[in-house]
């Protein structure tokens, strides 16, 4: 569905099918150029979504902004640009999105969560079932890279480039100051807390995460358009949430951890999550992957911040409260 948000911005629900995200909302800022903020999975049902906004509209080309890294971000991207379109991702991301395309980047990945716990035999070394690895873009995208104050003008805003790393590495917002527009991506959203998640070449993402939001919750903002989700009225009181959030996730995984090591995969089995399934055996694959990255986040911080030891037994990564 198409809702027009203001003269230039509209919105495009774009559905995720069987994804516990539902939903992605692509933005279209149209005028003499246009420009595409994410574009949802490579899968047929989003093209289709994205293809009927751009015909409802008229549009043929566009330029393309990415937020960030993931699949439902990006998976379109070849198949929306034109060789006409500029499309903009910060390097961080833009360089991790060309990495997505082939084996590579997933062993890595399936390495890395080999080492916090995640077992071989149960996810790791399988990451093809992974939503973002299927339906992933198939081809290198030849970016653009914007930098923190670079300014897009698409129509009628100056959309300054902020960065916002901790939801991914990269994750970059767009913010026009006199406005007080902000698109952010993953960054903040209203009716679910977003995956922080462990990434190639990050070490404490939580920490870089918590920084972002402080750094976002000092602009002015009236309209923040965020890409899952419904509407978010006040950003500063969402931001607040969030932090709360993680304040009472690290206080969960402490009390979780007591005085045993555990690794990352242990402690996510018993920290609480909203899912609709009776005990940890029942996560499906991707969802134990995603719980992993998140208790991965929060050791990491405790482990940074120098209330939790981390020791190294056979590869694995094992912590325990000092
Ligand atoms: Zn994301």
């Amino acid at each position: 569905m198409l809702t027009k948000i203001t003269d230039t911005i509209y919105k495009q629900v774009v559905p995720l099918p069987n994804n516990p995200l539902r939903e992605i909302n692509a933005y279209l800022i149209v005028g003499e150029k246009n420009l595409l903020i994410d574009t949802g999975f490579n899968r047929p049902e989003c093209e289709a979504a994205l293809q009927s906004a751009f015909d409802e509209l008229g549009i043929e080309d566009t330029d393309l902004f990415i937020t960030h890294l993931h699949s439902d971000h990006c998976g379109l991207v070849p198949k929306f640009a034109t060789k006409n379109s500029t499309i903009y991702a910060s390097e961080t991301d833009g360089e991790l999105i060309n990495f997505e395309v082939g084996n590579l980047y997933w062993r890595i990945l399936d390495d890395l969560f080999i080492k916090y716990g995640f077992p071989k035999a149960d996810f790791g070394r399988n990451t093809d079932i992974h939503p973002g690895r299927k339906y992933c873009h198939e081809s290198r995208v030849d970016f653009t890279y914007v930098e923190e104050g670079d300014v897009l003008e698409y129509g009628g805003y100056k959309l300054k480039a902020i960065l916002a790393p901790g939801h991914t590495p990269g994750l970059m917002c767009l913010y026009d100051e006199e406005k007080k527009v902000l698109f952010c991506g993953d960054l903040i959203l209203g009716t679910i807390t977003p995956n922080i998640c462990i990434e190639i070449g990050v070490e404490n993402p939580l920490q870089d995460y918590l920084d972002s939001l402080k750094k976002i919750d000092k602009l002015d903002v009236d309209l923040l358009l965020t890409a899952h989700g419904t509407p978010v009225p006040d950003m500063h009181a969402r931001i607040a949430e969030l932090q709360k959030h993680h304040e009472d996730r690290l206080a969960e995984v402490v009390t979780i951890l007591g005085d045993s090591w555990k690794t990352a995969y242990t402690v996510a089995a018993d920290m609480t999550w909203e899912i609709d399934c009776k005990n940890w055996d029942e996560f499906p694959g991707p969802q134990k992957w995603f719980a992993t990255g998140e208790a991965i986040s929060h050791l990491q911080y405790l482990f940074h911040s120098g209330k939790v030891l981390r020791e190294e037994q056979d590869g694995i990564y094992y912590y325990k409260v000092k």
